[in-house]
């Protein structure tokens, strides 16, 4: 698909978003919040759910949690326009509440069709929904910042886990644990490392931190 092409595709998500029926969410809101950014992006965010501030704007990750992400894509040199952000749900839970089993499986095919539309070599996963989407049952305590290989629409891509910006800004240990795993991106963009050498790594550096 060409660049022309993927963006027709994609405000047709955002369209049906808009629309969607199929949980109760869009009640209560201002704006649906299908994701933005670049359609030929390299790699895509996916967070929770949209907030306050989201909905108010109808854009993702524009609050508190969206300015970390901001520093955070600073901190690694990778323009906030060449990304994608999206969002497990589409539509923001009442009072901030986490998404329902439903509501994520009422919003799946907007998110696979916009993986599958934008065709990412990363996918980075914010919180534990997005998480879960790929590796149901593992903690983000446990894999965060290891990279691992997904078959996901029709071909492998790196998938790297980490925390939720929202839960680095309430625990400083958890914000440098985000900040080092961010720097695993650029390092995966740049081609310089397989995910097994980088696993490799991670696991001394663990090992180390026991020392
Ligand atoms: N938190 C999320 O998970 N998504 C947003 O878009 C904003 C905050």
């Amino acid at each position: 698909m060409d660049l022309e092409e993927k963006e027709k595709e994609l405000e047709k998500i955002a369209q049906r978003v808009a629309s969607c029926r199929k949980c109760s969410l869009y009640k209560n809101t201002t704006k649906p919040v299908p994701g933005e950014g670049n359609s030929q992006a390299e790699v895509i965010f996916i967070g929770e759910a949209p907030g306050y501030w989201e909905d108010q704007q109808g854009r993702p990750f524009v609050g508190q949690a969206g300015k970390l992400l901001n520093e955070l894509l600073q901190l690694i040199k990778l323009p906030r326009e060449n990304v994608f952000i999206a969002n497990v749900v589409k539509h923001r839970p009442p009072g901030n509440r986490d998404p329902l089993p439903g509501e994520i499986e009422a919003c799946k095919e907007f998110l696979d069709a916009q993986i599958k539309i934008i065709d990412p070599k990363i996918i980075v996963t914010l919180g534990r929904f997005s998480l879960n989407k790929f590796f149901p049952g593992e903690f983000i305590s446990k894999i965060h910042g290891q990279a691992r290989f997904v078959e996901f629409a029709g071909r492998k891509r790196i998938v790297i886990p980490m925390y939720h910006p929202a839960a680095a800004l309430r625990n400083e240990k958890i914000m440098e644990e985000l900040r080092s795993d961010f720097q695993k991106i650029s390092k995966f963009l740049e081609n310089s490392s397989s995910v097994e050498e980088d696993n490799k790594e991670k696991k001394i550096e663990k090992q180390l931190s026991f020392l």
